[in-house]
């Protein structure tokens, strides 16, 4: 590897790498991919599955996913390892009058949109999980919705990337990257200096620290989130379930709930893998790069998914883990070549949609590397929209 030279090397193997990877590969582009762990090792290992077009705000937000989803279907076809894809839809649920009126404001801006969303009530949360708590009210549900397994998504992506020549460098940690005078750039890792003509930056969190070995400034923050894993019992549930306050403590919105529930974002996150254990999240906090699970924090997202299933109190957790999520400002991702470094793109800040947006975002790259039409609007996930101070809203 020492000294050679590349057309394309992505530098990050989480699933945004492994997207664009594919995605690459596949249009015949010659890809090369560093990273400086294991492939998966970093944020795309410690989140959930969903797929989710029912907590992103109806425009812009929600297309992106529409289009996602519909990437991931093709992919379940595609791929050669198959990644536990299912898609049964999603449900948010209310624990007051007053959610239900804001939930069915929701549904009535994501129907206008033109998506797949219906109010559910009382009688048909009953129908969906006998686990509910009985003073629930009702909430809504997105049909389109889908799940999957980050992680094997990540591997299945690389494994179909390297068929198609991908070259994937694993224990490969890009340490500087200087421009040439012949445009081309030159990466120091551990591994001794390569070159390449263009650079992809898709290190999540890590992102601004490649961004300041070439002078860019990316605007990415780490979010942190637990999730606690309850192990296979009876099936509670068959689907996605969260409750409404989550999309409040995702934008940022004051809830009626406990100060210390308040403090941590700690809002319901239900997801029953294809081995029917589940995932109980989640909480939001800005704490530096600390992946060290806090039990405080994990003792009340249980107390908070009893509040929503009390007769899940007995049963065991197996395990419980605490991940990063790239977070920006517009809580949207920065996907773009940077202007005033040509040849360098970002692919990064996705937050707590990364698994949702992986598909669109390898796909926005190749064209953008291709000179081809884009699939999505580019504005909206541009880096000089936080130069210019003009953030979705
Ligand atoms: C608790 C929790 C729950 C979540 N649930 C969901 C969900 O249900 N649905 C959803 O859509 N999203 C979810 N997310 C968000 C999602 O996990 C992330 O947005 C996504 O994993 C980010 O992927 P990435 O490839 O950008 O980053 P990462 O997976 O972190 O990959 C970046 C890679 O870059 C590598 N790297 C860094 N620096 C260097 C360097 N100098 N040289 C070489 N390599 C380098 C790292 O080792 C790492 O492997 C959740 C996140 C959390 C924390």
């Amino acid at each position: 590897m020492k000294n050679s030279h590349h057309d394309i090397v992505i530098i990050g193997g989480g699933i945004i790498g492994g997207a664009i990877a594919y995605y690459c590969a596949k249009a015949g582009l010659d890809i090369t991919v560093l990273e400086k762990n294991e492939l998966a090792s970093g944020t795309s290992s410690r989140c959930d599955g969903n797929i989710l077009a029912i907590d992103k705000d109806p425009g812009f937000d929600s297309q992106m996913s529409l289009v996602s989803q519909r990437l991931v279907h093709e992919l379940n076809r595609e791929l050669d390892m198959s990644f536990e894809y299912r898609n049964p839809g999603s449900i948010l649920v209310c624990e007051s009058e007053l959610e239900m009126e804001a939930a069915q404001q929701w549904v009535n801006r994501q129907q206008e949109a033109g998506l797949d969303f219906t109010m559910l009530d009382r009688e048909d949360l009953r129908n969906e999980s006998k686990y509910f708590a009985d003073d629930l009210y009702g909430g809504l549900e997105c049909k389109t919705d889908s799940t999957v397994n980050p992680y094997m998504l990540t591997f299945s992506m690389f494994h179909s990337a390297e068929k198609l020549g991908a070259k994937i460098k694993k224990h490969t940690e890009v340490k500087n990257i200087k421009k040439q005078p012949d445009d081309t750039f030159s990466l120091e890792t551990n591994e001794g200096w390569i070159t390449a003509n263009k650079v992809i930056n898709a290190c999540g969190i890590w992102a601004p620290f490649i961004g300041q070995m070439l002078s860019v400034d990316i605007p990415i923050k780490p979010r942190k989130g637990h999730i606690l894993v309850a192990s296979r019992q009876e099936p509670v549930g068959l689907r996605k379930v969260m409750e409404f306050g989550y999309l409040i403590s995702k934008f940022g919105g004051e809830r009626k709930v406990d100060a210390d529930i308040e403090k941590y974002g700690v809002a319901l996150v239900f997801e029953p893998t294809e081995a029917q254990n589940f995932l109980i999240g989640s909480s939001r906090e800005f704490v530096g790069f600390d992946t060290k699970v806090n039990h405080d924090v994990a003792k009340m997202i249980a107390r908070r998914a009893v509040r929503f299933y009390p007769k899940i109190a007995d049963m065991s957790i197996i395990r419980t883990y605490a991940g990063l999520r790239p977070w920006t400002e517009d809580h949207l991702p920065i996907i773009c070549e940077v202007e005033e470094v040509p040849g360098f793109y970002i692919a990064a800040g996705h937050e707590g949609d990364g698994i949702s947006l992986a598909a669109v975002t390898g796909k926005l790259i190749q064209e953008l590397l291709q000179h081809k039409d884009s699939c999505i609007p580019t504005e909206p996930v541009h880096l000089s929209r936080f130069q210019k101070g003009v953030l979705h809203e």
